[in-house]
C-alpha cells in the first residue's frame, strides 16, 4: 500500500536496480540552481549531525503530509528511543516545548549565524534542562509548557548533549524530527542543504499520473473528467501502462504520484525536485528548499485533494490553482497548464529526483484534438459564487458561514443543504456544507444554532461534530449569541452533538493499597467518548504532582520521583472532557 499520512520507521533491506545515467546531469543542474538562489541555501559543514549514527531518513523536507508540508527531516533512530541528541552548532536554547501533541518534547537552539535548529519528539531533555522544566511545571502546576529563553540561560557548545530521542507528541514511531529555520523570518529550510550526507543510490519511483480538464470546454479522451493512468518501469525508464492513448482538447493539467526510497530503507519519502517538460521546454520545476508557515496548508490545493481524502492516491499537481502562494517553484510556464488546441502532439517528460540527484523519468504523448468545443457547464444547483480572493459569507436558517479571502483555491459554486431525516437530529439538523473533497488553505468560521427547545443544561455540553462515515469527530465550539461557533479547515457534514458522558479512567498498574515501591510509573488509560480529554490534575496527599500525557497511548502517568517519599499515600486524579464532564479516581497505595 502506498502510505498516506502514516510514515513507518523500520529498517527492512530491499534492493532496487536503477540507472545512474541522469544522475550527473542532475547533480550539476542542482548545484547551479542552489548557487543562483542564495536565500535558499545553508552554510555547508557548519552544522554537525545531531545523532551519533549516520543520517538515514524516515521523512524528507517538503514531503506531502495530511493537511501540511513536512517542514523538517525525520532522522531514523534504529527504531529505538533514548539516542543521544547533540547540539548541531554552538548557540543557546531559545525555546522549550512540552506537549502531548505536535513535536511533543522539543528544543529550539538559536545560533549566532542567524539560524535556529529544532529537535522534536524527544523522550527527555538533558539533566539541567529537565530540572529547569520540572521546577517550572511544579511552580505552574501545569504539565504543558512553551518557554521562551534569552541568551545566557542555557548556552550550548557544538556537540553538547542536549536531549535524548523519542517518539513524544504526534510521532508515529521513534525518530528525531530535525529542522533548521531562518531566525529572521522563521522560514524552515531543507536541512540537507547544510551538507548532511545521506546514503541514497535509489531513484524515486513513479506510480502514475492523472490528467484534469481545467476549463469548461476541455476534454481528455473526449470526456470532461479526470483520467488516471498507472506507470510501469521498462528498461530503467517509466512509461505509461500499455494502450493508454491520451487525446486532449483545451486547457489541461497533469499530476504525478511518486515517492523516493533509499538504500536498505523501506520508508517512502518525498522526492526533492520535480520537472515537467512539454516538447523539450520546462513548464514546471519545483524543488523543496524553503517553506514558510503561512503557506504550509497550501498543500491542500497542490494535490488531488479528493484522491487524497478518499485514500485513492497522493497525486501532486504540476500546475497551479488560481490561489497559490507556495515558494517551491523555480520555473513555471503558463502556471504549468497545457493548451491542446491543434492536432499538434505534446511529448511530455517528467524528471523526478531525490536530493542526491538520483532521477527517474516518465515520458508520454498527449495528442491534441481538433473539434468544436462543447461547453460543460456545472448545472447542479448552487446558492452563490464564492470568489477565492474575496471574503465570502452565507447564512440560512440556523447556519452561518464566513470564509476568509484566500482560503479557497478557485472560485467555488457554494452548495449547502439541510438533512432533517437522520436518526439523531433531535439536537440539530445535519448541515451539508459544500463537500469534503473541496480543499481549503485556511480555517473558516462555522456557526450553528441548535433546535430552540433544548434546555441550557444540555446546551452547555454541546460541541459541533463532523460526520465522517459513521463516526462523529468533534471540531469543538464556543457559544456566541445563540450560535455554537467553530473554525474548521474542512467542509462536509456537520451537526451539533451533546456530550453527556464523563471520561473513563482505567488504572493501568494501580489498585487499592498496592505496594508500588518497585514501580517506576503510575499510569492510567484515559478516554472520552466525544469532546475529548481537556483537563487533568493529579495530587498525592493533596499536593500537585507532575502527570504527563501520552496522546497516542491515551495514557496519563506519573513517574515516581522525590516528590513521593516511602510510606502510605493517597492519590487523587481528576479528569474533565472539553465540555466539563468530570471523573475522579482515588486510591491508597504505599511506596
Ligand atoms: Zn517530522
Amino acid at each position: 500500500m502506498y502510505s498516506f499520512n502514516t510514515k513507518k520507521y523500520f529498517s527492512v533491506p530491499c534492493l532496487f536496480f536503477f540507472s545512474g545515467a541522469n544522475r550527473l546531469l542532475f547533480a550539476i543542474a542542482l548545484l547551479l540552481a542552489i548557487n543562483s538562489n542564495a536565500q535558499d541555501s545553508l552554510p555547508k559543514n557548519y552544522f554537525i549531525n545531531p545523532l551519533d549514527i549516520p543520517v538515514t531518513l524516515a521523512g524528507t523536507f517538503g514531503e506531502i503530509r495530511s493537511d501540511h508540508y513536512h517542514t523538517g527531516i525525520d532522522m531514523r533512530t534504529e527504531g529505538r528511543e533514548g539516542l543521544v541528541v547533540h547540539a548541531v552548532a554552538s548557540g543557546y536554547v531559545s525555546r522549550i516545548v512540552v506537549s502531548p501533541y505536535g513535536y511533543g518534547n522539543a528544543l529550539y537552539i538559536t545560533h549566532p549565524n542567524g539560524y535556529i535548529s529544532l529537535y522534536g519528539h524527544l523522550s527527555k531533555f538533558n539533566r539541567k534542562i529537565t530540572n529547569y522544566v520540572k521546577s517550572k511545571q511544579y511552580a505552574d502546576e501545569k504539565y504543558t509548557q512553551d518557554i521562551a529563553l534569552a541568551a545566557g540561560q542555557f548556552n550550548v557548545e557544538q556537540g553538547d548533549t542536549i536531549a535524548f530521542s523519542g517518539s513524544s507528541g504526534g510521532a508515529d514511531g521513534p525518530h528525531l524530527h530535525f529542522e533548521i529555520r531562518n531566525a529572521r523570518n522563521d522560514d524552515p529550510i531543507n536541512p540537507l542543504l547544510a551538507g548532511y550526507k545521506v546514503v541514497d543510490n535509489l531513484a524515486p519511483k513513479i506510480k502514475g499520473i492523472a490528467l484534469y480538464p481545467l476549463n469548461d470546454s476541455s476534454t481528455i479522451n473526449n470526456k470532461h473528467e479526470a483520467l488516471y493512468i498507472k506507470a510501469e518501469k521498462v528498461n530503467n525508464r517509466y512509461l505509461l501502462a500499455a494502450d493508454s492513448n491520451i487525446n486532449a482538447y483545451g486547457s489541461i493539467g497533469i499530476a504525478i504520484s511518486c515517492f523516493d526510497m533509499a538504500d536498505s530503507i523501506e520508508n517512502r519519502n518525498g522526492p526533492y525536485i520535480k520537472v515537467l517538460k512539454d516538447n523539450g521546454d520546462t513548464i514546471y520545476y519545483t524543488r523543496m528548499n524553503v517553506l514558510d508557515f503561512s503557506t504550509i496548508h497550501f498543500i491542500n490545493g497542490h494535490i488531488d485533494y479528493a484522491a487524497m481524502h478518499n485514500r485513492i492516491d497522493t497525486l501532486e499537481y504540476s500546475f497551479l490553482q488560481d490561489n497559490d502562494k507556495l515558494r517551491i517553484y523555480k520555473k513555471l510556464v503558463n502556471k504549468g497548464r497545457i493548451y491542446c488546441r491543434t492536432k499538434k502532439n505534446h511529448t511530455m517528460e517528467y524528471f523526478i529526483s531525490d536530493f542526491n540527484g538520483n532521477t527517474s523519468t516518465l515520458a508520454f504523448t498527449i495528442q491534441g484534438d481538433i473539434k468544436k468545443a462543447k461547453v460543460y457547464k456545472d448545472t447542479a444547483k448552487f446558492l452563490a459564487v464564492a470568489s477565492w480572493d474575496k471574503p465570502f459569507s452565507y447564512s440560512s436558517g440556523g447556519m452561518k458561514i464566513q470564509i476568509p479571502a484566500g482560503a479557497l483555491f478557485n472560485n467555488m459554486h457554494f452548495r449547502y443543504s439541510l438533512d432533517t431525516t437522520s436518526s439523531n437530529t433531535a439536537i440539530s439538523p445535519v448541515y451539508h456544507i459544500q463537500d469534503a473533497n473541496t480543499p481549503l488553505s485556511a480555517n473558516y468560521t462555522l456557526m450553528l444554532k441548535p433546535n430552540p427547545y433544548l434546555p441550557d443544561s444540555l446546551l452547555k455540553k454541546a460541541v459541533i461534530v463532523r460526520l465522517e462515515g459513521k463516526s462523529k469527530v468533534s471540531v469543538g465550539g464556543k457559544w456566541d449569541n445563540g450560535y455554537l461557533v467553530t473554525h474548521p479547515r474542512i467542509f462536509g457534514k456537520f451537526m451539533i452533538a451533546i456530550d453527556l458522558y464523563r471520561p473513563v479512567i482505567k488504572p493501568v498498574n494501580v489498585f487499592k493499597d498496592k505496594d508500588m515501591s518497585k514501580d517506576t510509573v503510575m499510569a492510567f488509560d484515559v478516554t472520552d467518548n466525544l469532546s475529548g480529554v481537556g483537563y487533568f490534575k493529579g495530587t498525592i496527599d493533596g499536593k500537585w504532582i507532575l502527570m504527563e500525557s501520552d496522546s497516542k497511548k491515551n495514557w496519563i502517568y506519573y513517574t515516581f520521583d522525590d516528590h513521593v517519599a516511602k510510606g502510605p499515600h493517597h492519590l487523587r486524579l481528576v479528569v474533565s472532557d472539553e465540555v466539563g464532564n468530570t471523573t475522579v479516581y482515588e486510591t491508597d497505595f504505599t511506596r
